[in-house]
């Protein structure tokens, strides 16, 4: 890949990815993939104005055999030294960039209950550090190929050729062209353009309908907020914590869905596939799924916890996003999600309710966000769905028309 497409894509994830001050900390999580492009970001942080980068570099493989060969006990444990990291973050406020390129199928064939009570354990002992840094800091997830994502993507080529495809779908994707920065601002702008629309819409339901036999509605949570693009920490620094996005979403009510949904995509879960399935809700709850491929999967996830059955998440992303337009299934959420409407069973957003930063994660699953410890997207857009939005008056208003948005 061209050396200076690659610079502006750094550029891109310093400045409007991360927002970075002058003199701020900047954290980025790395496999070890790409460690030129690493130092190209790194140069770039600086250049933005930080005044210390540190990278964590992982290597997937590893997770895999701590995951095997630890006891579980140890899995959970959490040493003093990296609490004393957490604590430094706390308190220092870091940007974080984590740049992911790991292998789609890297944690298949891993014990998931071993891998799942680890992730509770740790995710326990961290969370007041977590609190504390929430909404304060910036932070961005982006991509970059690794060589075994970039052959699963790309299973016909050779690997150089498919990191080559990878890269372009990534630049590609992520709007780096002549002035990503300046693409990223309307971009920006169209997006928060429409969440106020939407939010200001007052709406109660969404109904859903395609020829594929989704037929489906979904509550809403009275006054929360469709959010999308760019992001705010407490103090009013913006940044935008996902490059690419193209969704608009918010976290609907949990407990009130009825009606089936059938994917539009295939979802690719810790390394296996599920394909052409459906979900039949009541009462908010999955009650009844079927899949052509991968149904024991489905079924595994929604067992996870209570909150696992339930949704979380309601995005809204037109059929002819660039993603989708990109032709290119990613295995990889943070590009897959971008490519259509989709729904996400587990944990909601908190931050989709106004006054949130006061409220305490309890009040906020009693307002309706939904609580759980998986956060599973699944697409559902396609060329003939049509969204419906339901005021609080009962007025129907056109959201989505053939795949694409109404206004
Ligand atoms: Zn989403």
């Amino acid at each position: 890949m061209q050396k200076t497409r690659l610079r502006k894509y750094a550029h891109l994830l310093a400045v409007s990815g991360l927002n970075i001050q002058k003199g701020q900390e900047v954290v980025i999580r790395a496999d070890l993939d790409q460690p030129e492009f690493v130092k190209t970001v790194v140069e770039e942080c600086y250049k933005a104005g930080a005044g210390k980068v540190i990278v964590d570099w992982g290597y997937s493989p590893l997770t895999k055999l701590h995951v095997r060969y630890q006891k579980l006990k140890t899995l959970e444990k959490i040493e003093e030294w990296e609490l004393a990291r957490l604590e430094h973050r706390a308190t220092a406020l870091p940007c974080m960039l984590y740049l992911t390129s790991e292998d789609p199928d890297g944690l298949a064939g891993i014990d998931q209950k071993k891998l799942l009570r680890m992730m509770r354990a740790r995710s326990k002992a961290t969370k007041p550090y977590r609190s504390r840094m929430e909404n304060r800091y910036q932070w961005c997830i982006a991509g970059v190929p690794g060589k075994d994502w970039a052959k699963k993507v790309f299973p016909n080529d050779r690997v150089n050729v498919a990191m080559e495809k990878l890269w372009e779908a990534i630049l590609t994707t992520a709007r780096v062209t002549d002035d990503p920065v300046k693409a990223w601002e309307e971009h920006n702008a169209d997006l928060a353009a429409r969440c106020k629309y939407l939010t200001d819409l007052h709406l109660s339901k969404l109904v859903y309908k395609s020829k594929n036999g989704t037929d489906f509605c979904v509550g809403l949570i009275p006054g929360a907020r469709f959010c999308a693009g760019k992001e705010d920490t407490i103090e009013g620094l913006s940044f935008n914590p996902n490059i690419p996005s193209e969704e608009v979403f918010t976290s609907p009510m949990s407990g009130v869905a009825e009606g089936v949904v059938h994917s539009s995509l295939p979802l690719s879960h810790n390394g296996q596939l599920v394909d052409h399935f459906w979900l039949k809700f009541e009462g908010g709850k999955v009650v009844d799924c079927g899949a052509e491929t991968g149904e024991q999967v489905l079924r595994d996830i929604l067992a996870m916890d209570e909150g696992a059955a339930k949704l979380g998440e309601c995005a809204l992303v037109p059929f002819t996003s660039p993603i989708r337009n990109s032709g290119v299934l990613f295995y990889n959420t943070l590009y897959d999600e971008n490519a259509a409407c989709h729904l996400a069973l587990g944990r909601g957003f908190p931050e989709v309710l106004p006054g949130f930063e006061t409220r305490s994660e309890e009040d906020t699953h009693k307002m309706g966000i939904n609580d759980s410890l998986v956060h599973v997207d699944f697409m559902i857009g396609n060329e003939d769905l049509d969204i419906t939005g339901i005021t609080e008056d009962g007025k129907e208003i056109p959201i989505f028309r053939k795949g694409e948005w109404a206004f």
